[in-house]
């Protein structure tokens, strides 16, 4: 009932977005009636629809507008965000409402309504910010604490939260909030795992179980098409490791105490140096399945300090070939905890940082 319509108010920013995008909504958009929730203006385009800024009973939100093609992904997206216990972690996504209706052109179209940030994502934060040690640990921390929660099988009294794979783990589907603390989002291709049981056999979503995510953060198994899908959490929890691993990378590259007398260089995404902004899947395959590359790390990460030595070691366990070898996200989460306590500066070898330092994962 809050939703008797909507329309694009203005459209002041452009940032992200051409010309024709932003004419392209405004046209599609512009002959709504309007009701209690407002569409102010387009913040961004998702795989599976557009965001918009918007208002709600005075409530600043953000509006996400699937188009009937999509549908799917809309409701796929909201189950996830409505599963119990989901909201009440601090490294989710706010998910306020729903809702379905006819567009004039007599489309149906489906709306999720979530809490607004303000800085939009942690790719766009990062390539406009430079961030200290602290900082960027804490905003690691944060995705990993996420998806490590999302991860794991939870039972509280009545409520049940299956595990969950999120399947598309970007530094776009993480959200961050004024204080910079982070959320994950774009549950668009998320799924309920069930431990030791096949991803639904016969099912006519199974084809895409290995074909989903964005090209750039796909791992080896899913670009070499040697996923198990026998048993689906064994399968599908080390593809989100291995986009966390590149998302570490990103996020580091554009640490400041981590570049000492040098300039920070620009935000790159995972592979942008090597393929550019639009690689293909053909690309990508024979880089990381083939080549088993990785990103490369900065010559500033040689230096001997005992964070970058552990940050590094982090990164290539979650992006190790063997998808059975990666890291869990219990265990990154463990490793980012540890990291945050380092003085980017600490010489490798001090000795007595180890001694010091009972009960850690690295020491011996
Ligand atoms: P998709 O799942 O279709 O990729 P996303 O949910 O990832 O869509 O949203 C696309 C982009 O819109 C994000 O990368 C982000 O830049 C922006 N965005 C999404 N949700 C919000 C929000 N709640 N607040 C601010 N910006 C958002
Ligand atoms: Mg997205
Ligand atoms: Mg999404």
């Amino acid at each position: 009932a809050l939703f008797l319509g909507y329309r694009v108010m203005k459209r002041r920013e452009k940032r992200r977005l051409s010309a024709a995008d932003v004419m392209e909504a405004a046209n599609a958009e512009a002959a709504r009636d309007v009701g209690s929730l407002e569409l102010l203006e387009l913040i961004g385009r998702g795989r599976y629809g557009s965001v918009f800024r918007g208002c709600l009973n005075g409530q600043r939100v953000a509006v996400k507008v699937f188009s009937s093609a999509n549908r799917k992904k809309f409701l796929s997206e909201r189950s996830m965000y409505r599963l119990p216990l989901l909201q009440q972690h601090h490294n989710i996504a706010r998910f306020l409402t729903s809702e379905e209706k006819m567009s004039t052109d007599g489309h149906r179209e489906s709306l999720i309504v979530m809490e607004f940030y303000p800085h939009g994502c942690l790719s766009e934060y990062l390539s406009l910010h430079t961030v200290d040690w602290l900082t960027c640990c804490r905003m690691t921390h944060d995705v990993t604490k996420g998806l490590s929660f999302l991860h794991t099988e939870l039972r509280r009294g009545e409520l049940y939260k299956p595990a969950v794979a999120h399947r598309d783990l970007t530094s776009r589907n993480v959200l961050v909030r004024p204080d910079l603390s982070c959320v994950l989002a774009g549950f668009g291709a998320s799924m309920k795992l069930t431990s030791n049981k096949p991803c639904h056999p016969g099912d006519n979503d199974s084809m895409a179980i290995s074909e989903v995510g964005t090209v750039r953060y796909m791992s080896p198994e899913v670009l070499g098409r040697g996923l198990n899908l026998k048993d689906c959490e064994l399968a599908l929890k080390p593809v989100d490791i291995y986009a966390l691993g590149l998302l570490y990378w990103e996020s580091f590259r554009r640490c400041s105490d981590l570049f000492p007398g040098e300039t920070v260089p620009q935000y790159q995404l995972a592979f942008q140096e090597e393929l550019g902004n639009h690689p293909r899947f053909e690309d990508i395959q024979v880089l990381v399945v083939r080549d088993k590359r990785r990103p490369r790390f900065p010559e500033a990460w040689k230096r001997n300090s005992l964070a970058v030595w552990s940050l590094k070691e982090t990164m290539e366990e979650c992006w190790e070939q063997d998808s059975e070898a990666r890291l869990t996200a219990q265990c990154a989460e463990q490793r980012l905890a540890e990291v945050t306590l380092l003085s980017p500066h600490t010489k490798l070898d001090d000795h007595s940082w180890r001694s010091s330092q009972p009960g850690s994962v690295y020491s011996e």
